[in-house]
């Protein structure tokens, strides 16, 4: 059996690494960014379209995924990926992110989360237990635990209670995840979500826990939820200087191209994010020479592509002028074409830095990003 995780180059002159993640005989070659798949769908994409841009492993979401379809049709279907008919690894979260953010009723206890749905209202309770059974049923290749998020800025009393939970609940959920998945031959892999918000010392001792619990990677969350850019990197340089670096690093909910490049410096491998495709349908577009809306005059008779450096199906065929009009149409297909070049879009970011780390150039490879990035200002 090939070993789970290896890592392959490190920049000289950085974090960034290139490493391989082997998960039930699927191969995650990283820095990667995952489309999210929020109820079983990368919204307005075919998994055949997701397979077209590159995609490696994509995220799906626990809470989501319980709700609609539910877990038994799920099971009837051997799980997510043959439901959508999709053979790349899927990571799913453990729906605590949810649970805190769509849900207007939540109680936590010691022994897991009273919550209604965000769609009828219905009561629920997720114990750490029950999430890695919902998991087992979704039958995803890697999982996470139950945890509790608190907003930035967020007291040290609060961050701390939350840490403190979120301990207990990993270790029940790890201890779980070993009993029912001991005869599960591959086995899926199972990260700690690390939490602490902006506190040093407690992102030191979950990422301690987390490694000593017997994860097999540590998933951030509790960044980008509220606190400044400077707060966050500033959180991100310490955690991913101290984290154990035989483990990935999976920074959640990150996906502004900027910002994944800078967290790839300091050594983060994996990514997940909705912005490309919920941008996509608001008609903006990322290209190597910045943000567009291409809902502006300016493009209403442009011939070129969205960009001439992309090789997705969207800009190997159509022109700027015809996604205006989608676009400004209503038309459908317009949400389709920006979204897979979208996801391409940090696809591709993702290969390019790999190939700058081989070579040992990330931060030459950074600037030119962003010297090209930042050339067009957002028109808005
Ligand atoms: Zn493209």
């Amino acid at each position: 059996m090939k070993n789970y995780f290896k890592t392959i180059k490190i920049d000289k002159n950085s974090r960034s690494r290139i490493t391989e993640i082997y998960v039930r005989n699927k191969k995650i070659i990283t820095p990667v960014f995952m489309p999210v798949a929020t109820q079983a769908s990368v919204k307005a994409l075919s998994s055949q379209d997701i397979e077209e841009v590159g995609t490696q492993c994509m995220l799906s979401n626990t809470y989501h995924l319980y709700l609609r379809p539910g877990l038994e049709v799920l099971k009837k279907f051997g799980g997510l990926g043959n439901f959508m008919k999709t053979d790349k690894a899927i990571l799913t979260d453990s729906g605590g992110f949810q649970v805190y953010s769509l849900s207007n009723l939540r109680k936590i206890t010691e022994h897991g989360v009273h919550f209604s749905s965000h769609i009828d209202g219905s009561p629920h309770f997720f114990t750490p237990e029950k999430v890695i059974d919902y998991q087992s049923a979704i039958n995803s290749d890697i999982w996470t635990h139950l945890d509790v998020c608190v907003k930035n800025p967020a007291e040290y009393e609060e961050a701390k209670d939350a840490l403190k939970k979120t301990k207990n609940w990993a270790k029940k959920s790890i201890e779980h995840f070993k009993k029912i998945t001991q005869d599960i031959q591959p086995k899926p892999k199972i990260l700690a979500i690390i939490q602490g918000s902006v506190y040093k010392d407690l992102r030191k001792e979950s990422l301690e826990w987390g490694y000593e619990l017997g994860f097999d990677g540590f998933a951030l969350g509790g960044l980008s939820v509220g606190e400044t850019k400077q707060e966050m990197f500033e959180t991100l340089d310490y955690i991913t200087e101290i984290a154990p670096k035989d483990k990935p690093v999976y920074f959640m909910g990150l996906g502004d191209p900027i910002d994944i490049w800078t967290a790839t410096k300091y050594g983060v491998d994996m990514y997940d994010c909705v912005l490309p495709t919920r941008n996509a349908r608001n008609g903006q577009a990322l290209t190597t020479y910045g943000k567009i809306y291409i809902k502006n005059a300016c493009y209403k008779k442009d011939e070129s592509v969205l960009d001439p450096e992309c090789d997705c199906l969207t800009c190997k065929n159509y022109s700027r002028a015809y996604l205006s009009h989608l676009y400004k149409s209503g038309e459908l297909l317009s949400h389709r074409l920006i979204s897979i070049h979208n996801i391409r879009f940090l696809i591709r970011q993702t290969e390019i830095m790999r190939k700058a780390i081989e070579e040992d150039r990330f931060d030459d490879a950074f600037n030119e990003f962003l010297s090209k990035y930042n050339q067009t200002k957002l028109k808005i």
